[in-house]
């Protein structure tokens, strides 16, 4: 039998209805109905999820690493039901659901394995020197600790490994942190049966139901309530520039000002050089269509502009143009985003110096890939131009040669990601380039492209605002548990009553 969600929220363990429904807005399949949000079910989670806090901060590592890797098992036993429910409400394929569950349990899994190994601890002695002149010191002990209960916002593009029990999610339940949940609209049932999974998770390892609860949101006030919550003390968020700004604009003006770790997205730039180019320009413009339509283009690590020189960018437009005429229309995830879509490709249409390569007309939730191109000097007066338009929209920027180029990296604001295509006769540019881009983002890449983000070890997801609003942070990768950490000093303490990880 296949599953059907309820439509209620997790509270610490409980599931709750609230009197108005908001439906889901599926690409295929039912219409559900589910309960709307409230700033009181806000403070339920937020006061259990404290409650849990005196227990679950002080479980073993091994205790949180069997929860995380019983979430996984959960999660794979209900493999089929999350694809179809998955599937149906963001329009996404089969495959890219299956892979986004595989993705989220080996993140899961990853965690698990990374707080068995405790160097994430990063535990620190410096032992006593009783005899110091003129003053003694007293033995100092330095270890990561929780930070509190966390607040997570579900990502309408990653309905998975960026959701319910995904990255963030993982990175702050490893670190010894309940975490409430802001369940994005886009995805409500998926949020719900992975919600199932976690749930079970905690029973089966007798946990305290206040470590995670699960609020739908249907209401903008939700989202505000999640963040304004004293007892929250930091906020995992992945969506766009302007919710993000203004989520983490409450943090800062809360009478107890908290960490919002958002993770806002970037335009990506790639810059092609001109040895790279001769060689294999058709292959480089292949593997730019590929990334830039993958996901309907709906990624934050999407390609969105290509800076090349303009005697090459004739044979760039025409070989990308080939490949992005073979892609088919993508269904999108929301019907709000697509709208989104249109507009950005409309106003990047109308854009003073734009030239329009490839525009399509989408029907409705469908899009289709779109191309433009500008000169350096016509981009560099529209910051406009340098924004996000979310979705497979490709723009060439032509440059006259090297100090173009390296004005146009200049000009950049905060990236995800900058990508280099080059040879070995480009490497005089790339090393004047290099220092540059590497201010500007979080993860320089050559030779590839930036789309399909490894969760491992040396992984950085983040960069200079408004990528995003902690560039000291990663939101993907094992390093990622560090937002939800803060280091304490235990000075001349007992060995007895030091925390059990510094003993
Ligand atoms: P969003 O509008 O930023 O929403 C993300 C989450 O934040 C939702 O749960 C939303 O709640 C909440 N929120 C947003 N503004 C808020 C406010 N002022 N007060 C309280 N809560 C607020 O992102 P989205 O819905 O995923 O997509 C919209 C656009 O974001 C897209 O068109 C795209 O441009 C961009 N986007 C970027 C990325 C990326 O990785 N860079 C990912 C996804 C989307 P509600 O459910 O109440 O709206």
């Amino acid at each position: 039998m296949t599953w059907t969600p309820h439509g209620a929220h997790l509270i610490a363990g409980t599931w709750v209805n609230t009197p108005d429904t908001f439906p889901s807005e599926p690409a295929s399949g039912p219409v559900h109905q589910f309960s709307v949000g409230t700033p009181a079910l806000v403070d339920q989670a937020a006061r259990a999820a404290e409650e849990a806090f005196w227990t679950y901060a002080y479980t073993s590592r091994e205790t949180r690493a069997a929860f995380l890797d019983r979430i996984a098992d959960e999660i794979e036993a209900r493999g089929a039901d999350i694809t179809l429910i998955g599937t149906q409400e963001t329009g996404l394929p089969t495959a890219r659901l299956e892979g986004e569950r595989g993705r989220t349990t080996m993140q899961l899994r990853l965690f698990a394995s990374h707080i068995r190994k405790g160097d994430y601890l990063d535990r620190r002695t410096d032992p006593a020197l009783p005899d110091r002149q003129p003053a003694p010191r007293p033995e100092i002990r330095l270890i990561q600790r929780p930070v509190g209960p966390v607040a997570v916002f579900g990502a309408s593009n990653f309905p998975l490994a960026f959701s319910t029990a995904g990255g963030d999610t993982a990175a702050a339940l490893a670190a010894g942190c309940p975490v409430v949940v802001k369940g994005h609209s886009a995805h409500p049932g998926t949020a719900e049966i992975v919600a199932e999974a976690v749930l079970a998770a905690i029973k089966a390892l007798d946990l305290h139901p206040g470590v995670f609860s699960l609020i739908q949101g249907g209401d903008r006030k939700v989202g505000a309530a999640v963040v304004q919550h004293p007892l929250i003390k930091a906020v995992g968020f992945t969506g766009s520039l302007a919710g993000g700004r203004a989520l983490f604009d409450l943090c800062a003006q809360r009478p107890e000002p908290i960490p919002f770790f958002g993770e806002l997205g970037s335009v990506n730039p790639m810059f092609l050089l001109p040895a790279a180019m001769a060689a294999r320009g058709e292959a480089i413009a292949k593997g730019w269509s590929g990334s830039l339509t993958l996901g309907a283009g709906q990624f934050c690590t999407n390609p969105g502009i290509a800076v090349v020189r303009q005697d090459q960018a004739d044979a760039l437009a025409q070989a990308t143009l080939d490949a992005l005429r073979a892609v088919g229309s993508q269904v999108m995830l929301t019907e709000g985003i697509a709208g989104a879509y249109s507009r950005g490709t409309e106003q990047m249409a109308g854009a003073p110096g734009v030239q329009s390569l490839l525009t399509q007309v989408c029907d409705r939730r469908n899009a289709l890939p779109q191309l433009f191109q500008i000169t350096a000097a016509d981009w560099l007066a529209n910051h406009a131009l340098a924004e996000e338009v979310f979705g497979p929209l490709g723009l060439i920027v032509t440059v006259t040669g090297e100090d173009e180029m390296l004005a146009i990296a200049r000009s950049l604001q905060g990236q995800l990601t900058t990508t280099l295509h080059l040879d070995e006769a480009d490497k005089p540019t790339a090393r004047k380039l290099l220092p540059i881009l590497e201010r500007k983002a979080g993860r320089v890449i050559v030779n590839g492209y930036p789309t399909g983000v490894e969760v491992s070890d040396a992984m950085v997801h983040g960069g200079p605002y408004p990528a995003s609003t902690n560039f000291g942070a990663t939101s993907v990768g094992t390093m990622s548990i560090r937002r939800f950490l803060r280091p304490v000093s235990f000075q001349n303490l007992p060995l007895d009553l030091l925390p059990e990880d510094l003993r």
